[in-house]
């Protein structure tokens, strides 16, 4: 809230995804849709308070995955996933697996000290 105005922000504006996961455009993009779509929710209701919590709620857990995601991969990565980008390689359903993490982000989850695969 800004001087008792709700201000929503999308994509790159708060969301910042390194392109090493490439996710920057597909955030941007969901963000829009999900934007889009809470618009046509509240076009009757004030613009207030509830309108910045429905948008949150609709796009939280796939933003949430993303950045985790992000975070994790520009870090220091687990053994795990060292050797399972290795296995890639060589591997075409592990190479599959992995692609996965990129089309849906949430195939990937963070637990604490790194990723974990579906
Ligand atoms: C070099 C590079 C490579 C990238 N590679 C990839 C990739 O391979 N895959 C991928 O998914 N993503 C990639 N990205 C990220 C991706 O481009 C961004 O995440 C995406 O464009 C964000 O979209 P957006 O609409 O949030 O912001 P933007 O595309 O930045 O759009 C914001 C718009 O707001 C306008 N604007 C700014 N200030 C004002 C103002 N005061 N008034 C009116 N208009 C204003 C700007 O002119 C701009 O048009 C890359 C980015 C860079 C820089």
């Amino acid at each position: 809230m800004l001087n008792e105005t709700l201000v929503l922000c999308c994509g790159d504006s708060v969301i910042l995804s390194d392109p090493i996961t490439g996710q920057g455009c597909n955030t941007a993009s969901y963000c829009a849709e999900q934007f889009y779509e809470t618009l046509i929710a509240h076009k009757e209701s004030p613009w207030d308070e509830q309108v910045g919590i429905d948008y949150w709620s609709r796009s939280r857990t796939y933003v949430t995955a993303v950045t985790e995601w992000t975070n994790a991969m520009t870090g220091l990565l687990p053994e795990h996933i060292v050797q399972m980008l290795m296995q890639a390689a060589t591997d075409q359903e592990t190479a599959d697996r992995v692609v996965l993490w990129f089309e849906n982000p949430l195939k990937a989850n963070i637990v604490n000290t790194g990723l974990r695969i579906f």
